[in-house]
């Protein structure tokens, strides 16, 4: 059967229904406007809420895990049948070129899959105590958990987040983001489809100020988690101290990957380049610094700009190797951002598509070197195609630099040599630390977080289902 979802209808205890305003969706390859979404607001907020809640005391909350593992599981069916049509929906929404779409589809697909297997496998557990007492913990649900995710991977994050959430039993309402909720909503028709009971998902799209801040600042809501941007993520940890609810927040990064002169340079290529210019750098894992020993700058210089000189910048469903980015704002934030490094030397550069839309929000992927550490574009993170090369003399040198920033999402080593891997692996700050590649194929097994600024918590693999539960201990004394 072929996916069908209407863009303008937001999804409320288990009816789709339309909101007064509309918001316009631009396809980020023309420029032009393709679809519109509904402008949800404060009070569809309130009755997103309220029907959580309500599927909580109702088949939702009563249904067994192993239940709820079934049905998550035939989610993670539904949307591998509807691989293809999804990847085209995000590939014009986002910009992002077919074959990375397609990738997010089935991840998110999988984030299902695997979140189906552990409902009815994490519990508590019984602990001695003294006689006369049987003490146990129960893990429960937070109750209704709110979710807030960013355009730049709208099917993956949905899938890590609201995925996780359900398999605990909590009832989510999802705020996609305004730039790119398209396939959130084709993904709230296949829940649907697929016997999610009314109300344990409920989406609304709209604004950050109106419908995200309605989200994040309400009463009725007992966790949440948030994916995006610092200044944001501030505004979201604030609000929900008000009612001092638990939050998840998954913030920026400018995620370091330190190559040693005893690196397999052939194995490294691929990775120190398509780590920064995946999704055109739009990552919040994007690798947009590449520590270099000194012995080996040269040539890394060279092979990464000869890779770069390669790139093929054009329209998402072309499948280029870079697409456009989100929007003309984040063009223009990215080109300023550039002109605080007319001083840096341009050592490789992507290439324009002839067949390239006029109105494409197209950046040449970039890759700059001689770069100083302290350099705010060693430093900020710019969130486009843009790769700084900064030189180290040693492990202590290449620790400072790698640590050096606000931010600690991930980290890369490449090195042969394993009582130096051990050692970075220890020593750098990060959530995420890779050993002879990057990103591990985006494993969905793998916690995933940051420390600093790049946010607090942890989603993806086991571990997000103690963010997404609540534990309980029971003492019972019985003489
Ligand atoms: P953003 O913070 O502008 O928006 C993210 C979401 O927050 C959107 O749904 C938006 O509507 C909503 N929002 C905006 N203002 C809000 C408000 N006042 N109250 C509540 N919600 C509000 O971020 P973005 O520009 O969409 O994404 C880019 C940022 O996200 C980058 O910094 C990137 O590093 C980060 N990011 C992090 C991860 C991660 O897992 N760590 C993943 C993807 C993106």
């Amino acid at each position: 059967m072929t996916l069908w979802y209407e863009p303008r209808e937001i999804l409320i205890g288990g009816t789709w229904r339309r909101t007064a305003e509309v918001l316009g969706v631009e396809d980020p390859s023309t420029g032009e406007i393709w679809s519109e979404i509904a402008a949800g607001g404060a009070a569809d907020i309130d009755e997103a809420v309220a029907a959580a809640e309500a599927a909580l005391q109702g088949d939702w909350g009563r249904m067994p895990a192993f239940e709820r593992g079934r049905v998550l599981m035939n989610i993670s069916r539904k949307i591998l049948e509807h691989t293809e049509e999804l990847a085209i929906i995000e590939a014009r929404d986002v910009g992002k070129p077919l074959k990375q779409a397609r990738a997010d589809a089935i991840a998110m697909a999988r984030y299902f899959e695997f979140y189906a297997g552990a409902c009815d496998k994490f519990h508590g557990e019984t602990i001695p105590f003294l006689d006369g007492y049987t003490v146990y913990t129960l893990r429960e649900p937070h109750g209704v958990t709110g979710h807030i995710i960013p355009w730049n991977y709208p099917m993956q994050i949905l899938g890590r987040s609201v995925g996780a959430a359900l398999a605990m039993g909590n009832a989510t309402v999802l705020k996609p983001a305004e730039e790119a909720s398209l396939t959130a909503l084709a993904f709230g028709r296949i829940a649907m489809a697929a016997g999610l009971p009314a109300g344990a998902l409920n989406i609304v799209t709209g604004l950050g100020e109106t419908a995200g801040a309605a989200l994040s600042g309400h009463r009725g809501i007992h966790h949440i988690s948030f994916t995006g941007s610092v200044s944001v993520g501030q505004l979201i940890q604030a609000a929900a101290a008000r009612h001092v609810i638990p939050v998840t927040l998954e913030l920026g990064g400018k995620s370091p990957q330190l190559v040693f002169e005893d690196a397999d340079l052939e194995k490294a290529l691929p990775f120190l380049v398509n780590a920064g210019i995946q999704n055109a750098g739009q990552t919040c894992s994007a690798s947009s610094r590449i520590l270099v020993h000194r012995a080996r700058y040269d040539e890394v210089v060279t092979r990464m700009a000869a890779r770069y000189g390669a790139l093929r910048v054009g329209a998402a469903l072309s499948d280029p190797d870079v697409g456009p980015v989100i929007s003309a704002k984040q063009c223009s934030m990215i080109h300023s951002m550039l002109d605080l490094g007319k001083d840096l030397t341009l050592a490789g550069q992507g290439v324009l598509s002839p067949d390239a839309p006029q109105g494409g929000h197209y950046v040449l992927p970039r890759l700059l070197a001689q770069v100083n550490p302290d350099h705010r574009l060693a430093q900020e993170e710019i969130f486009g195609p843009v790769q700084v090369v900064i030189p180290f003399s040693d492990e202590e040198e290449a620790v400072k630099i790698a640590n050096g920033t606000e931010f600690g999402l991930v980290a890369g080593v490449w090195s042969e040599n394993g009582g130096r891997q051990m050692r970075m692996a220890k020593r750098l700050r990060a959530g995420q630390v890779f050993l002879n590649n990057y990103g591990a194929a985006g494993g969905v097994e793998l916690p995933f977080g940051g420390i600093g600024k790049s946010g607090h918590g942890r989603e993806k693999g086991f571990e997000a289902l103690y963010g997404f539960s609540v534990l309980k201990t029971v003492a019972a004394h019985h003489g």
